[in-house]
């Protein structure tokens, strides 16, 4: 049966980073996968003027959503990096975004993030996954048959508590496809994070191998450590198969939608099991 996955996140970067391997794996086996970024990235560089970046990271987005084979990579040009809020406005957006896509699925940050654009973002998720049922609130989009099933997808924040995986997708044999969607991202891997990290290279001159040594130097660890925390899940799901799993990409169940066990939860993101 096909279903539909929706994830809303902060800067179109975001979803590449945190499910690129696994909506590649579920675009694979039919599925309908879109991301959604609710600011248009404009403040992510250190040179670049706002508007020239919000431009030039909207194309990234879109070449991602080709590299990735997602249905659409919704960008909200209108909206400038730092300044997205949880108002009612916006709260009404996502609400018909949801309704309109009829996602099975949807994806977000959770509420403890480090950047006030993710912490935004899930809160409208969250404040959106009971209103979307609700027939008065924004009766010109109709409510779909579905309630779908939310989620968070993985961070390495520890405060109020850890990520809980309860479910995890192994992307070891995805990591060029990743590389490949975060090679997208200019601006952003080769530029404006390269620099946050005190990294000064010029990607037009790199081979795909060097690029893809960069990427996997500081952007690889992020998948090793997902997968060692959702160990346990990956077994469980995945047999001995999941013991050997180096990367992962990994999702925690939160009940503000459609109520489901982990078990049910665990298989809306099961893939075919890693080659030995
Ligand atoms: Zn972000």
């Amino acid at each position: 049966m096909q279903r539909r996955y929706l994830i809303i996140t902060a800067h179109p970067d975001d979803a590449d980073i945190r499910f690129g391997g696994t909506a590649a794996q579920l675009v694979k086996a039919g599925h309908v996968v879109k991301f959604a970024s609710l600011c248009n990235g404009n403040m992510g560089h250190q040179t670049m003027t706002p508007d020239a970046l919000a431009k030039r990271r909207y194309l990234e987005a879109q070449a991602s959503k080709e590299v990735s084979g997602i249905c659409e990579y919704e960008v909200w040009t209108d909206v400038g990096d730092c300044e997205l809020t949880p108002s009612l406005e916006n709260r009404k957006r996502v609400i018909r975004m949801i309704r309109k896509f009829q996602p099975d699925v949807v994806l977000t940050h959770r509420l403890c993030d480090y950047h006030a654009d993710h912490r935004a973002t899930g809160q409208l998720v969250l404040d959106a996954a009971y209103l979307t049922q609700v027939p008065h609130y924004c009766p010109e989009t109709p409510i779909p048959a579905k309630n779908p099933v939310y989620g968070f997808v993985f961070d390495a924040f520890t405060d109020p508590r850890p990520f809980r995986p309860d479910a995890a997708v192994p992307v070891d044999d995805w990591m060029e496809l990743k590389f490949h969607q975060l090679d997208c991202h200019v601006s952003q891997f080769y530029e404006w994070l390269a620099s946050e990290k005190g990294v000064t290279i010029d990607s037009a001159r790199m081979t795909w191998e060097e690029k893809k040594a960069y990427l996997d130097k500081y952007w690889g660890v992020r998948y090793v450590d997902a997968a060692n925390q959702a160990r346990q899940t990956l077994i469980e799901t995945y047999g001995e198969a999941g013991r050997a799993v180096k990367q992962a990409e990994s999702f925690e169940y939160t009940p503000y939608g459609s109520k489901v066990t982990v078990e049910e939860f665990r298989e809306l993101f099961r893939v075919e099991p890693p080659a030995k």
